[in-house]
């Protein structure tokens, strides 16, 4: 093993447990898994989530949702986000449900339905505020109008109406997330006065499925949470929400070598040695996900220490200043995980770095093996 990302599938069941008890009025599941499974591995991380209780999946793209049906898992399932001239057809066969944001979606869903010959379930998406995807009151009650039409002539089932907060790291006391849910109710009203009567309503990301009970619904709709990350500092650590961190990226010191003060260390030797010392090379780099920024920043935990990565991130690996310790090649280097052998978390890479937990996770390069440990199945 040189380098790989360990994934705890015992960790996203878990989690997903805890979501879905956190769930009011007997609001179901739909775990996220877009994104690979946020970096963690888009198959593996939905059968976990099914087995911890998730009724339903949630991805952005088309293919991601035909690769879960590839592998046979055939819970119901929303696609959100599509381009003009994508093939929906493979999807709408699939049972697939279509995230609709306009009259031009509808007609796409339409005509597949009529191509794979059965009825395409459509999703119609309120912009309720955050002004990115969906239709806006302005728009929604024609949007709303047509879907009933387009039932009525048996071409789609509107299976749900859904919305997205824009203070993702807020609860329903953020004022904009709450006007965005008043926003949200007149919009409901407007689907039943249509005539529909979607199976499911939903607008909660994470941080509303960890504390704003009063958006729950029909469904919560948590990614960055069933992976076991707090979507905020201020909403708690993943421990005190009952979460557990699913993913520890780990790798291997490749070489090492003994340098005199006063070298300069990898590209531009914006780290030099104060001192005679031992260097150690971890493969490892910003092709695989490893931020450059993290140049002279970065933490790792080794040999029972946190360092701190000396100079610059290269493609491919950068170095670390072990001083006198006795650090061998072969020793494992943690980058980070749930913290249980006191390496960093991806909440502190992202605090270092400016950004947040969840780019850190996503951004895990391709070269990077995921391996699995927990699955019960
Ligand atoms: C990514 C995404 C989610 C999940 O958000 P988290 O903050 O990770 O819980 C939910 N809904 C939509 C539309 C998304 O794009």
């Amino acid at each position: 093993m040189r380098s790989e990302a360990r994934v705890d599938l015992g960790a996203i069941r878990d989690n997903v447990r805890t979501l879905a008890a956190r769930a009011t009025g007997g609001a179901a599941v739909m775990a996220v898994v877009k994104a690979d499974g946020y970096g963690h591995g888009l198959v593996p991380s939905a059968r976990a989530a099914v087995q911890g209780g998730a009724a339903w999946l949630g991805v952005a793209f088309l293919e991601e949702a035909l690769a879960v049906r590839a592998a046979g898992i055939e819970v119901p399932m929303l696609a959100w986000l599509t381009a003009p001239g994508e093939d929906l057809t493979p999807a709408v066969a699939a049972g697939v449900d279509l995230g609709v944001y306009s009259l031009a979606e509808l007609a796409a869903a339409q005509s597949a339905a009529r191509a794979a010959g059965v009825t395409a379930r459509v999703q119609l998406k309120a912009d309720t505020g955050l002004s990115r995807g969906g239709a806006g009151p302005a728009d929604w009650p024609d949007l709303c109008e047509a879907a009933a039409g387009a039932e009525a002539d048996g071409s789609v089932t509107v299976t749900g109406v859904w919305s997205h907060y824009a203070f993702a790291d807020g609860g329903a006391d953020h004022p904009v997330n709450s006007r965005q849910t008043a926003v949200f109710r007149e919009a409901l009203e407007v689907v039943q006065r249509a005539g529909l009567h979607p199976e499911v309503r939903h607008i909660a990301n994470s941080a509303a499925t960890l504390t704003a009970p009063g958006t729950h619904f029909d469904l919560v709709r948590p990614g960055l949470a069933i992976y076991g990350l707090s979507p905020a500092p201020e909403i708690g650590t993943p421990d005190e929400l009952g979460l557990r961190p699913a993913m520890t990226l780990a790798s291997t010191v490749a070489h090492t070598k003994r340098v005199p003060a006063g070298s300069g260390v990898s590209y531009f030797h914006r780290y030099v040695t104060g001192r005679e010392t031992s260097l150690a090379l971890v493969p490892l780099g910003y092709a695989d996900g490893i931020p450059r920024n993290a140049t002279s920043t970065g933490q790792v935990q080794l040999g029972g220490a946190r360092r701190t990565i000396a100079g610059t991130v290269c493609m491919d690996q950068f170095v670390l200043d072990v001083g006198d310790d006795d650090v061998r090649t072969g020793d494992e280097v943690l980058l980070f995980g749930p913290g249980d052998n006191g390496e960093p978390s991806a909440q502190d890479w992202a605090d270092l770095l400016g950004t947040i937990n969840y780019e850190i996770v996503t951004r895990l390069g391709s070269r990077v093996p995921r391996t699995y440990a927990g699955a019960t199945a």
